[in-house]
């Protein structure tokens, strides 16, 4: 209990100067870079007040930037996301570098939905990226570093009551009962309830320190003794094994998940160390500087906003450069899946895995007929067949989807050479069991 009572203000003081110091650099990388057109329309974001699942349900149509030749882009190129880290709720703010209260964390939270802004899971996310799967144009994902018992008690609480997911990143010797886990963390218990529970649970090292070699750091013998120790060579390799490898090994076993997140201590790294985390099977590694997401953001470097309790601005600031920031979203426009006569049809759900795929382009106007593109999760492009006549693409799937998702993308150039993109998805429940026979999932989880 001491030693994280006693440890935590100093990493805090860190957390805050890394974080200053990172923020001074990312907003110089944005000045350099072209500013985001001022005039881009929200009417990217889905409507306020609609559900915030983690899949529209309606399908849409976007007019997206120009095709690069060759390019194989897909509609969901151009949506972004958002990804806030919080640490720890309290009534009282002590230290406001990680510290919120529950009322200003329910009021952000409850503002993303207000301002149209799904919150997606970070599995969502990955999935996006792999081309799997489809996410909204403008989305966030929550994320809690290092295991505070009151973002099981607080936080999740909240989060439950709007119905968003979120991700915790965890450093093992944090956890409550462990070398430096003390009374205020999370315990094995509370994570494997919201394991349990649909929460995502991802690594944040072991020991929660700087993991570039060269630095003074603390060493925790398997009696609990700490020294001191500038560790290089053999030795630095072996200690760093631990906090990236030993880490992620610790809560899969534990806790029986698969982790493919790596939350980088401080955001301090460097090519070694995302090198190891790479060879690790991490398919993620995220830092400190918040930014928009996009398609193309590199994947060990996926910046995210740190939410501190006396700079509020952090929170809007974010807000104002996912709504402002291009991307080819403000060329979207949302049709009713009824335009698409989509087959299987939006939102519904098909009892095979060999489905055949439908939809009419007419909606879209004129289109080049070579140009008519589908696009399968699961599959990637697939060889569908266009009738110009009738404005009908189909396929029929001879390679069983293995998702219970499935989302569809069609792309096609318009006269006016510009991309139009449509895309819907659709359930797929192959039901093994012989007709009849009630399933026992079927009720409720807890
Ligand atoms: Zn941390």
């Amino acid at each position: 209990m001491f030693i994280r009572f006693a440890l935590l203000p100093v990493i805090f003081a860190l957390t805050l100067s890394t974080c200053r110091r990172h923020s001074t650099l990312a907003s110089t990388a944005q000045a350099a870079s072209p500013p985001p057109a001022a005039s881009a329309s929200p009417a990217a974001a889905s409507k306020p007040g609609s559900a915030p699942t983690s899949q529209q349900s309606s399908a849409t149509i976007t007019a997206g930037s120009p095709t690069k030749p060759g390019g194989k882009v897909v509609v969901d190129q151009t949506a972004q996301v958002i990804i806030f880290c919080y640490h720890r709720l309290v009534d009282k703010v002590r230290y406001p570098g990680t510290e919120i209260t529950p009322a200003m964390f329910e009021q952000q939270m409850k503002s993303l939905k207000d301002r149209g802004i799904t919150v997606i899971g970070m599995q969502d996310f990955l999935a996006w990226r792999r081309s799997e799967k489809n996410i909204p144009p403008r989305c966030a994902i929550i994320t809690f570093d290092d295991g505070w018992k009151s973002q099981y008690e607080v936080a999740w609480p909240i989060l439950k009551k709007l119905g968003y997911p979120v991700t915790m990143f965890i450093y093992t010797e944090g956890v409550r009962g462990a070398s430096l886990g003390g009374g205020e963390a999370i315990t094995w218990e509370q994570l494997a309830d919201m394991r349990d529970n649909g929460v995502d649970i991802q690594a944040h090292s072991a020991t929660h320190q700087d993991l570039r070699e060269g630095h003074t750091v603390m060493v925790i013998d398997p009696d609990r003794k700490r020294t001191k120790k500038k560790l290089t060579g053999a030795e630095y390799e072996q200690w760093l094994q631990n906090e990236v490898v030993g880490c992620k090994t610790l809560l899969e076993q534990r806790l029986a998940i698969k982790v493919n997140c790596f939350a980088v201590p401080f955001g301090n790294y460097n090519d070694h160390v995302k090198e190891m985390a790479r060879k690790t099977g991490y398919e993620a590694m995220f830092t400190v500087y918040g930014q928009p997401i996009t398609f193309n953001t590199p994947m060990d470097s996926v910046g995210r906003y740190a939410i501190e309790a006396n700079k509020p601005k952090v929170f809007e600031d974010a807000m104002k450069m996912i709504a402002s920031s291009s991307g080819g979203a403000n060329a979207v426009a949302a049709v009713g899946a009824a335009d698409l006569q989509s087959e299987p049809a939006e939102g519904s759900t098909v009892r095979t895995a060999l489905p055949l795929i439908k939809a009419n382009l007419s909606s879209l106007g004129a289109v080049d007929p070579a140009s008519v593109q589908m696009r399968v999760s699961g599959l990637g492009v697939v060889p569908a067949s266009f009738d110009p006549k009738t404005g009908m693409v189909s396929y029929q799937v001879t390679q069983k989807l293995r998702d219970k998702s499935c989302t569809v993308i069609i792309s096609a150039k318009a006269a006016d050479g510009k991309k139009v993109e449509a895309h819907w998805t659709f359930g797929v429940e192959e039901s093994g069991a012989p007709a009849g026979s009630t399933s026992p999932s079927a009720s409720p989880k807890k």
